[in-house]
């Protein structure tokens, strides 16, 4: 008896399923079944070649879509997209539709551990924030930043997952997602502006640096891209934004930036340039 795999589910979990419903652990099934990788997460992370074609003979299963359900279905992983351990965000009617039967009951899906999704890619609905500390400090959804910035965000994020597929010749959009949240070179330090950090993202969404002031007065530089909704939702429609007219946009981003990080800058835009409207997205009227 094998449990067939939900639509977008992780291979760690479609495995992890299979070890509860034969009452065994995740790890000892790993090992009865002489698999390479040493915990579940790894067959996300770094599936091997050989754990692939083993897990497709256990589980009747065809390889190729056994590794579909990988993090990085075969291709290099997002830089800083990619959230290792724990999810960073759920979908609370997906989660809600699997808690009701057993069989699949704890599933984990891809979309919950990838750092550019707003919207579940099953069944539409907007994703919430699973970490802790984003949920101490999630604002108000109908805020008025938020709503504004929903169509172009939502457009943002399918430019981000077509980029995300073509592997290394998508990262300019990587590049443009931590690119907008750099700091503009010449601060306006002035009456109660002075804590904020001007972004570039402020120029392309009017508005970003307070509403990020107010929600997250402790945010700095990104370590990675795992960036709570909030702050996610703007930077997605600054992509749309830039990356449908990156030439319109060049010369006031460029110029707004710190020596140093202006050729990096001037690469992404040039690449996306170089690429015309994003990929596939439509011209603005
Ligand atoms: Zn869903």
């Amino acid at each position: 008896m094998v449990l067939p795999p939900l639509a977008d589910e992780l291979l760690s979990s479609w495995v992890s399923r299979q070890a509860d419903f034969y009452g065994v652990g995740g790890g000892q099934l790993l090992r009865h079944c002489s698999l390479e990788a040493a915990n579940l997460r790894e067959l996300d992370l770094k599936l091997t070649s050989f754990d692939r074609r083993r897990l497709g003979h256990l589980f009747r299963y065809d390889p190729r879509a056994i590794r579909n359900m990988t993090q990085s279905r075969g291709r290099p992983q997002p830089v800083g997209l990619i959230a290792t351990t724990r999810p960073m965000q759920t979908c609370t009617r997906c989660l809600t539709r699997h808690r009701a039967e057993s069989a699949t009951r704890g599933a984990r899906l891809r979309s919950w551990m990838e750092g550019w999704r707003i919207g579940c890619p099953v069944c539409g609905a907007a994703m919430v924030d699973a970490r802790p500390l984003d949920l101490l400090t999630r604002g108000d959804p109908n805020n008025a930043l938020l709503v504004s910035v929903a169509e172009p965000a939502r457009r943002g994020e399918q430019m981000m997952t077509r980029a995300i597929r073509l592997g290394r010749r998508g990262n300019q959009f990587v590049a443009l997602m931590r690119n907008l949240l750099l700091p503009r070179a010449t601060p306006v330090r002035v009456g109660s502006f002075r804590d904020e950090i001007p972004r570039l993202l402020d120029m392309v969404v009017p508005g970003f640096d307070r509403f990020l002031h107010r929600l997250y007065p402790a945010f700095r530089r990104p370590g990675t891209l795992l960036l709570p909704l909030n702050i996610r939702i703007p930077v997605l429609a600054g992509v749309a934004r830039v990356a449908t007219q990156p030439d319109h946009w060049a010369d006031s981003l460029l110029g707004s930036v710190a020596d140093v990080v202006r050729p990096p800058l001037a690469e992404c835009l040039r690449d996306l340039s170089n690429r015309g409207f994003g990929i596939g997205a439509r011209p603005p009227p």
